[in-house]
């Protein structure tokens, strides 16, 4: 039988895929995401006072023991999609977990969106957690806008962050607005595009209007409002600017070569307007997703999309998950059946969840961009798809390679059964990566944020009534391995046996203590592919 492709397009959908940005916050901790979502959430009027989403992050301060780690991801849900209007634009901003949170769920995050906000700390420049993140955005050459903050503060020069930013993240810099001083001189920004000023007071949120519209820099008015010096300054960057600096390119920002940056103070709110303007303007909307058999429209009148994230226990009530889902194409309206094709199964949703700000409420009907929330009792796995009929299988929301690991110990060996079914099912769910040696019975986990290991404990505990703790591991870096030629490929597996292992899905995965010694082997064996990230079957 063939496979029935179901790509009638809908225009009607149109209008409603056309006003939807989907995007993430790539930064640092401390960088300043949690105000700036404060301060776009406040733009798009989801919260009414400044404080809702600090006080957020403050109760998740003291997590130690499981009964917090459980109140934390109570918390940390409901803010996992944050959606809100401005303008006549519907924005999904899906939260990238930072700090201790770290995990997998940071990057998976990121394959769900259309787009990014980049944050740099102007005294910090590039730091390692934004490096780590672009490198994901770079799997799909995801847009990314800059937000460069803090220019209340001492920093570094702009022109340095650039180079910084080029050096590091192999994007280029294009400046929408240009920093006038900075620190206890902060004057203020010069929007480039519009020629307008905008003047700096601590403390004051501007409106709208507020900006000076200075066409000709030589403006005496110019003086009279940031001084002489800093005005003379602002000239001298301006006219460098113009030849030294590239033209913004929508198709290069669009690729994902080039980044418009503007520079602000996200405390003092100032700066974001400009930038969030700039953002629901140029960002995509969601675009063609590519799948295993073909790249899918969102205007496709039949509904499809996949599974990013589970997250389990939201309710202590009930030991359900949930499925966290980016619709790709088509309408979800309440009640909807769709075909889970991994199981082969049709399901009918009816009590998906839609994330607004600070509250969750019954979805009656989600477009292309939206992200669903799907009630299950452990049926739905990282990267599965719905669809209408057509089997798709959406690719490009991958596992990626650990970078910390455990070995598992059972405190009562009569559990062993219980603590691999266990393991298997957290890995399913993307909460832990679980490998079995080629040699020996161990089970070693890996992570990418070490907090994972105490959410499986606590888990395993909870779950499957299994008792178990974890010890250090000499390893630090896991590559799934693949080769063409199987004589070859053999030969790799007889000599490397003690390096290697099977993950959840049977996948051979090689391991080792340092990128040092992946090098070498690398360098041995240069018909093997080594690969950082792998797709789910
Ligand atoms: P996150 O860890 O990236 O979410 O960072 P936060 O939003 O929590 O900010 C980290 C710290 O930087 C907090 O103390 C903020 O008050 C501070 N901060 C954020 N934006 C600014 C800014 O524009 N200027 C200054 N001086 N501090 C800021």
């Amino acid at each position: 039988m063939t496979n029935p492709i179901d790509n009638k397009i809908d225009k009607t959908l149109l209008p409603e895929i056309k006003k939807r940005r989907t995007f993430g916050i790539i930064s640092h901790p401390d960088a300043g995401k949690t105000t700036l979502t404060e301060k776009l959430l406040l733009f798009g009027g989801a919260i009414q006072q400044a404080g809702a989403v600090k006080s957020r992050k403050a109760a998740r301060a003291a997590t130690s023991d499981f009964l917090s780690i459980e109140q934390e991801r109570g918390i940390s849900v409901s803010s996992s999609v944050m959606k809100f209007n401005y303008k006549d634009y519907e924005i999904n901003l899906l939260d990238t977990p930072g700090h201790k949170d770290f995990s997998e769920d940071t990057y998976r995050v990121l394959t769900a969106v259309d787009c990014a906000v980049m944050i740099i700390d102007s005294a910090k420049g590039v730091e390692p957690q934004t490096q780590k993140l672009m490198e994901v955005c770079r799997m799909r050459n995801t847009p990314i806008i800059t937000f460069i903050n803090k220019l209340d503060r001492e920093g570094l020069e702009p022109l340095d962050l650039f180079q910084e930013i080029e050096d590091k993240l192999q994007i280029e810099c294009v400046p929408l607005t240009w920093p006038i001083g900075m620190g206890k001189r902060f004057k203020g920004v010069y929007n480039l595009e519009e020629q307008q000023l905008g003047i700096f007071t601590p403390g004051y949120t501007p409106k709208n209007d507020d900006g000076v519209l200075i066409k000709d820099l030589d403006d005496p008015m110019l003086d009279e409002m940031i001084g002489e010096s800093l005005a003379h300054q602002l000239r001298e960057d301006v006219a460098l600017l113009s030849v030294a600096a590239e033209p913004f390119d929508i198709d290069l920002y669009l690729n994902g070569t080039q980044t418009p940056v503007f520079f602000g103070s996200a405390i003092n709110n100032f700066g974001v307007r400009e930038m969030l303007d700039a953002f629901v303007r140029i960002a995509p909307c969601p675009g063609m997703r590519p799948t295993a058999t073909r790249d899918v429209d969102p205007a496709e009148a039949a509904f499809s999309g996949f599974t990013f994230k589970i997250q389990a226990n939201m309710d202590p009530e009930h030991r359900d998950r949930i499925a966290f889902f980016r619709i790709c194409s088509g309408k979800f309206t309440k009640g909807m059946k769709v075909r889970h094709h991994r199981i082969g199964k049709d399901i009918k949703i009816a009590n998906a969840t839609i994330f607004m700000a600070q509250e969750r409420s019954n979805v009656e009907e989600a477009y292309p961009g939206d992200i669903i929330g799907i009630h299950n009792h452990g049926t739905i796995k990282i990267g599965d798809t719905f669809t209408t009929k057509e089997p798709l299988k959406f690719l490009g929301i991958p596992s990626f390679a650990p970078e910390h690991f455990r070995r598992v110990l059972l405190k009562d060996p009569l559990k062993a059964k219980s603590l691999t079914k266990g393991l298997t099912q957290l890995a399913e769910e993307g909460t832990i990566q679980v490998f079995r040696p080629l040699h020996g019975n161990m089970h070693i986990i890996g992570a990418v944020g070490v907090l994972q290991f105490d959410v499986t404990m606590a888990r395993l505990k909870a779950e499957y009534n299994v008792n178990a703790g974890y010890e250090p591991i000499d390893l630090s870096v896991a590559r799934w391995v693949e080769c063409e030629n199987e004589s070859y490929f053999n030969d790799f597996i007889r000599r490397n046996e003690s390096s290697l292992a099977r993950d959840a899905e049977g996948r051979l995965t090689f391991m080792t203590t340092s990128e040092y010694q992946l090098g070498f082997t690398k360098e041995d064996w240069p018909d093997i592919e080594f690969h950082k990230t792998r797709e789910h079957n």
